[in-house]
């Protein structure tokens, strides 16, 4: 095949769209796709990284995938969102009767409109999903907890402002 590839880009006449090289960059690139979990019906949806940035809809819910807020999680949808997701998620482990928990919530929102579409801010109601809140051995709320590849890669405790939240989550996500 090489010498073939050769004789034809010798003789000056090879397009782009038969240069074998810039084909496989392309489907390189093609191939480049990332798992995103639709936050509305929990599909996961294969998105091509380079489309990351634009509006993409969920080919399930036609629903936003990114909409500048947090998807609620729940022991229902807890596993799929962290383990399926190519993108990193942070999730806030929060209460309801947690003064800290809702002093922060508006910040979190507001740091999702910042992180996305680079990493899904997700919630998890630690009342109503103790059994995940013991599994991460959460000892107090609200604690953030940035999870890879289905694996924790940092967490801090304490509630923190949208900037802090941002600044903290940026410095913490490895890139691929
Ligand atoms: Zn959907």
């Amino acid at each position: 095949m090489e010498g073939g590839q050769g004789r034809i880009f010798g003789m000056g006449w090879g397009r782009s769209d038969c240069n074998p090289v810039a084909r496989q960059e392309h489907n390189k690139i093609m191939s480049d796709t990332l798992h995103v979990i639709c936050p509305h019906c929990d599909a996961v949806n294969r998105i091509p990284a380079a489309k990351l940035q634009d509006h993409s809809i969920c080919g399930k819910c036609k629903q936003a995938l990114f909409s500048a807020h947090p998807v609620e999680l729940s022991n229902a949808n807890f596993n799929r969102h962290i383990t399926h997701s190519d993108i990193p998620v942070l999730v806030d482990f929060w209460a309801p009767w947690c003064n800290p928990c809702r002093m922060m919530a508006p910040a979190f929102v507001q740091a999702a409109g910042q992180l996305e579409p680079g990493m899904r801010l997700a919630k998890l109601n630690t009342e109503e999903a103790q059994e995940l809140a013991m599994r991460y051995n959460i000892r107090s709320i609200p604690t953030l907890v940035l999870f890879q590849q289905g694996r924790e890669v940092a967490r801090q405790a304490g509630a923190i402002d949208a900037a802090g939240i941002v600044s903290w989550a940026r410095s913490r996500k490895s890139e691929r």
